[in-house]
């Protein structure tokens, strides 16, 4: 028999649903049940693969191909376990499966409405990971309550609270409670709004988690119960951390998983297991040393864009008990007479993912500055693109190269439309999406990382390095150490000479967790602590001439 919890939002956005209920995930999984999170999300896209970095950060991409919100990178980061195309719906996914069976008359002369047909789609999809197996599965409804597109949402959870076994299934309510500086008070007024506008549409919760800045007191967890009808142990206090990765504890500490389970009438259960847990968060909290990685991308304004490869350089820099620093860099803003102020002083280079022409030319300029420098120099996907066409122009000196992404007409298309692309005319979903295999060669550097000669990495992209230019490039040193088994695709380069140079047209950072860093991460972690050193060294060592 699966559970169910459902999670919504009051007062404001950001309050970091995704975040409490990855981490109530974290604790569930840890007491032994198989736990799984969706997201619902009201908006009308029927996949955020559409949507622009700077409308909704990062879109994860899943195993199985599914472009998604970025809250279940967190889901998979913190459980250690694959999410799916099942596991992030939208409202208009909701709308396209029932016009679809509209159009086919599945409906049978019916009017379609809201109610019951695009509820019954709702919970429908609410329950459809319960084929699989799961003890428990939590629901984060997207948007905050009061929005007019999160009402259907809300009805549907009031249907199934309704419909289903009691004690099956419970609601969390996440609020803010604000400090007023000035009056020196926290404030529960916005708290009660929310839970009384979710009472008027039907649904009460059953806990309410509560995001302050300020230790919540009995009298004030008191009031808010009080007001808002709920069981004094069930105001949880959320209080602001230092890492995401120290939630879990938090809610731990304020009981959540057992009030919850007490809820589910789930009377047995052993003892938490967060063993990998708190020695990642230990080693996290205890770095030895530093490193400076700098983040060469276009949307360095945005911490949601990269949202991944930031996580992934956490998860990295505990294994290697290291902090990594990431430093931002514009790569718009990279010009020939600048580069060598902008990227003094790091011990490493990322070039980012990204699509389209703003920025690429300084992309180009870093990887040869990190080519030329001996840099450890890490590329991903366009990232990888870039190191390919720069090599290209600086080492085979084709000047024309490019990537026919940007010039239509590149005299040398050395990064070109993959095949299958060239006849798609829709945007949504028809990259080349989710997992692949990869072969690698053995000997070579992304064989020490993997330790494998046969991997599978998530990809999304529409262009690939041109196989036609292959021969000149690696007879110049730039080697190609992963292919594609089948379609002879190269996924990995790397320049042996350089002693740390690796570029991947895949998303390492989507499958990097905290019980599994992403290898590649913690070898450029690692190389740019050696990298580190060295300068180190080398600066001590002219000191040491100067006397
Ligand atoms: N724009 C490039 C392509 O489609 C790279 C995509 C990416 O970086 N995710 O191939």
């Amino acid at each position: 028999m699966t559970k169910y919890i459902f999670v919504t939002g009051g007062v404001t956005s950001s309050l970091g649903k995704g975040i409490v209920s990855a981490s109530l995930a974290k604790l569930l999984q840890a007491r032994g049940f198989k736990v799984t999170i969706q997201k619902f999300d009201p908006y009308i896209n029927v996949d955020p693969g559409t949507l622009n970095p700077y409308e909704h950060g990062e879109c994860f991409v899943t195993e199985d191909g599914a472009e998604t919100d970025l809250d279940l990178g967190h889901y998979e980061r913190f459980l250690n376990t694959f999410t799916t195309q099942a596991n992030n719906v939208t409202t208009g996914r909701i709308y396209q499966s029932v016009i679809y069976k509209e159009r086919e008359g599945a409906y049978l002369g019916k009017t379609v409405q809201v109610i019951p047909h695009i509820t019954d789609e709702i919970k429908r999809r609410m329950q459809l990971l319960a084929e699989s197996d799961y003890d428990i599965i939590i629901t984060e409804i997207g948007g905050t309550i009061g929005d007019i597109e999160s009402l259907p949402f809300i009805e549907a959870v009031r249907q199934l609270q309704w419909e289903l076994p009691e004690g099956d299934c419970l609601v969390i309510h996440l609020t803010l409670v604000p400090y007023l500086k000035a009056a020196k008070e926290l404030k529960t007024k916005p708290t009660q709004h929310s839970v009384k506008m979710m009472s008027e549409n039907g649904v009460h919760p059953d806990i309410i988690v509560c995001r302050t800045e300020q230790p919540l007191t009995r009298e004030l967890k008191n009031k808010i119960a009080l007001f808002c009808n709920v069981k004094l142990d069930s105001v949880i206090e959320a209080a602001d951390a230092n890492s995401i990765y120290e939630v879990p504890l938090l809610m731990q500490q304020e009981q959540l998983d057992i009030i919850v389970l007490k809820k589910l009438n789930i009377t047995w259960y052993p003892e938490p297991d967060l063993t990998i847990w708190k020695g990642f968060l230990a080693k996290l909290a205890n770095p030895k040393s530093t490193v400076t990685i700098g983040l060469i991308g276009k949307y360095i304004e945005l911490q949601d864009a990269y949202k991944s490869i930031l996580e992934a350089f956490i998860h990295a820099g505990a294994m290697n008990e290291c902090k990594v620093e990431v430093l931002d860099v514009h790569s718009e803003f990279i010009t020939i007479e600048n580069i060598n102020d902008k990227l003094q002083g790091l011990d490493g280079m990322l070039v980012a993912p990204g699509f389209g022409h703003r920025g690429i030319d300084g992309k180009i300029l870093a990887v040869q500055y990190a080519r030329e420098k001996g840099l450890p120099f890490f590329g991903i996907c366009l990232g990888m693109q870039m190191s390919v066409i720069e090599f290209a122009r600086n080492v085979l000196h084709l000047k024309g190269a490019h990537s026919t992404e940007m010039d239509d007409q590149a005299v040398d298309p050395i990064i070109d439309l993959m095949e299958e692309q060239k006849s798609i005319t829709q945007k949504g979903g028809t990259m080349r999406l989710g997992s692949y295999p990869c072969k690698i060669e053995v000997g070579t550097l992304a064989h020490t990382i993997y330790g494998a000669e046969l991997i599978s990495e998530r990809h999304r992209h529409r262009w690939e390095l041109n196989n036609k230019y292959l021969d000149a490039m690696q007879a110049a040193g730039l080697k190609a150490s992963g292919i594609n088994p089948e379609t002879n695709l190269v996924e990995i380069v790397e320049i042996p000479s350089h002693p740390f140079f690796i570029g991947v047209q895949y998303h390492p950072e989507l499958k990097s967790t905290v019980e599994k860093p992403h290898p590649i991460f913690v070898h450029f972690v690692k190389a740019a602590l050696d990298f580190k050193k060295t300068q180190e060294n080398g600066e001590h060592t002219l000191a040491a001439e100067m006397i």
